[in-house]
């Protein structure tokens, strides 16, 4: 329908006659002069239309058009340095594609503020948006760029499914489907699959994943649909193969996003990309971090959200906006964690200005150090034969991780994880 994005037009184009579509963004009467300002997705233009000298048709659709109506407008370039950009369109034709309705649900031109709640309510608008689009684009690049790097690094993307028999993280937080006449679960993670893969010869996968959380959580930071880039790689000497891997991937999406110029721009904003190598703490000197600042984590603890917050401010003072934490307590995560010593684990976080954007670690390839871990964690061998069974038959050393890219984005712009996703979804909303 169009020839050109709004953007695209520019001064050398005087007199050349385009096609444009887009949504109505405003309208200014003046009498003998109208303007109308067309958005699409890359900007603005003004069409100008005058009295006497564009048709009387189109004057009078002019007239009937009510705010963020889609249209097409056929029309010829004109140079006027009092125009935004120094140009504007002359209407030739004019075409309705789809009127809207008044008043509005909310205001694109953001003359008037609205709360979260109404912008998620009606987020087909609150995208419409210049600011908010940005976030949507720098996210695409973002994944884009994460996925190239990881294709680079010999990774082959997968797709494990999303409706499984046992919670894939142990625990309780699942969400119960009725498959058929059996109950079901929404995956928590791709973690059972990622790892059955390893014994499969496929070496190093990822999927972009979907994680379903039923955590009651009521945070800036938490939502119960999470996306993340799901790692597993074998043939691993230990767990700092696997965070060289997670290194390289976050360092490539941050790069990526201090790239997209424009959308910064528009969002007023700028991105410094960490240096390689990201620094590795141990959980240890970690503790010993926080209590110089007065506050105690007893050992064997995870860090709480205010001691990560404050973990983010102790790197940020040391010049570190992202971080390790390795040699966590093996059994503050996961059943699946490979043991390094007694107490010590191969598991590993990645901060990232305060907040924990990954985690990870080698797992245990052993059979029967897995069976025994399951029952330390209390939980039912039998719900897992399937995945253990892949570790009879002959299964690499291997270690992966779960990064957030919504967590990610949300450290990136310093924005509620809300603001990121497109329909969030927490405990309070289901729609839209
Ligand atoms: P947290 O302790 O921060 O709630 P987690 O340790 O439970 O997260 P993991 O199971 O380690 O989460 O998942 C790997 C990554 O996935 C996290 O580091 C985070 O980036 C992302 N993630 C997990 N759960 C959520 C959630 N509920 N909301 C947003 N992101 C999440
Ligand atoms: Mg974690």
């Amino acid at each position: 329908m169009r020839t050109h994005y709004s953007i695209k037009i520019n001064q050398g184009m005087d007199g050349e006659e385009v096609k444009l579509a887009g949504w109505v963004h405003e309208i200014r009467d003046l009498g003998n002069l109208k303007f109308l300002v067309l958005r699409d997705r890359e900007g603005f233009i003004q069409i100008t239309a005058k009295k006497g000298e564009t048709d009387e048709k189109v004057l009078r659709l002019i007239d009937s058009l009510s705010k963020e109506s889609v249209i097409e407008v056929k029309g010829r370039v004109k140079k006027n340095e009092k125009a935004p950009r120094g140009i504007e369109i002359f209407p030739v034709e004019i075409h309705i594609l789809s009127k809207a309705d008044s008043p509005l649900p909310l205001d694109v031109t953001q003359k008037v503020d609205a709360d979260m709640d109404t912008r998620l309510n009606n987020r087909f608008m609150d995208v419409r948006k210049p600011h908010i689009s940005a976030i949507f684009r720098i996210r695409s690049r973002i994944i884009k760029a994460g996925r190239e790097f990881l294709l680079g690094e010999n990774f082959i993307e997968i797709t494990s499914p999303k409706i499984i028999a046992s919670a894939s993280e142990g625990g309780t937080d699942v969400f119960p489907i009725s498959y058929f006449n059996r109950e079901a679960f929404l995956a928590q993670s791709p973690q059972l699959y990622k790892q059955m893969m390893m014994s499969t010869g496929l070496d190093r996968v990822f999927e972009i994943a979907t994680y379903f959380r039923a955590e009651e959580h009521d945070t800036r930071r938490h939502l119960n649909e999470v996306s993340a880039f799901d790692l597993e790689m074998a043939f691993i000497r230990d767990e700092e193969d696997v965070m060289n891997v997670l290194e390289g991937l976050v360092l490539a999406m941050i790069k990526e996003a201090s790239l997209c110029e424009r959308e910064l721009s528009v969002l007023k904003q700028e991105i410094e990309v960490p240096k390689k190598p990201i620094k590795r703490l141990n959980y240890e000197h970690v503790l010993e971090l926080l209590a110089r600042e007065g506050k105690e984590i007893p050992w064997g603890e995870d860090l709480d959200t205010e001691s990560e917050k404050l973990l983010g401010e102790i790197m940020r003072d040391q010049g570190e906006d992202i971080y390790f934490i390795k040699g966590y307590p093996t059994d503050a995560k996961p059943f699946y964690t490979m043991p390094k010593d007694e107490k010590h684990s191969r598991a590993f976080d990645l901060g990232y200005k305060g907040v924990e954007i990954s985690s990870g670690g080698q797992r245990i390839h052993d059979y029967n150090l897995l069976a025994e871990r399951l029952e330390f964690h209390n939980i039912e061998r039998e719900n897992f034969t399937f995945y253990l069974k892949s570790f009879r038959y002959g299964m690499p050393p291997h270690g992966g991780f779960g990064l957030g890219i919504d967590r990610l984005m949300m450290q990136l712009l310093g924005v509620s994880i809300r603001e990121v996703v497109l329909f969030p979804r927490d405990r309070h909303r289901l729609t839209p």
